[in-house]
């Protein structure tokens, strides 16, 4: 099981996607939760936050975003030795499927496939957990 305290980074550039993420996190009794509508802010959140009791300890990531995409950040954030072993959740579309083995590639724990439900949600987040707590 994911503790509930753990704070979590949501990075989406559409409002409502963010709204349907947080709603779900909620629904699963997560409170602490940062977001972001890009890749550049997300990465700047996740330095101020990188440190300390309240650093980020899950992220949830859109792909298609202005300034730097979901599989930019992902790679910025693997490419750092802090956090090669945060647990990262790529939210992509029917259309995108293409890219999720450059993301598997590029280390992402699990993805998401939009439009989503509660459950497969919830699966997935477990998933991404699961993956990181061995090492
Ligand atoms: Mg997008």
């Amino acid at each position: 099981m994911i503790p509930t305290e753990i704070k979590i980074l949501v990075a989406d550039d559409m409002p409502t996607i963010r709204d349907l993420v947080k709603t779900q996190l909620r629904a699963l009794g997560f409170k602490k939760i940062l977001e972001a509508e890009n890749g550049e802010q997300a990465l700047n959140l996740l330095i101020q936050h990188e440190d300390g009791p309240d650093k980020v300890k899950m992220i949830i990531s859109d792909w298609n975003m202005p300034k730097m995409s979901g599989l930019e950040f992902l790679k910025q954030v693997r490419a750092t030795e802090h956090w090669a072993n945060l647990p990262f959740v790529l939210l992509t579309s029917e259309s995108e499927r293409d890219q999720v083995t450059e993301a598997i590639l590029a280390g992402v724990s699990q993805y998401v496939v939009k439009p989503f439900a509660g459950k497969a949600f919830e699966e997935k987040m477990k998933s991404a957990w699961a993956k990181h707590q061995k090492k």
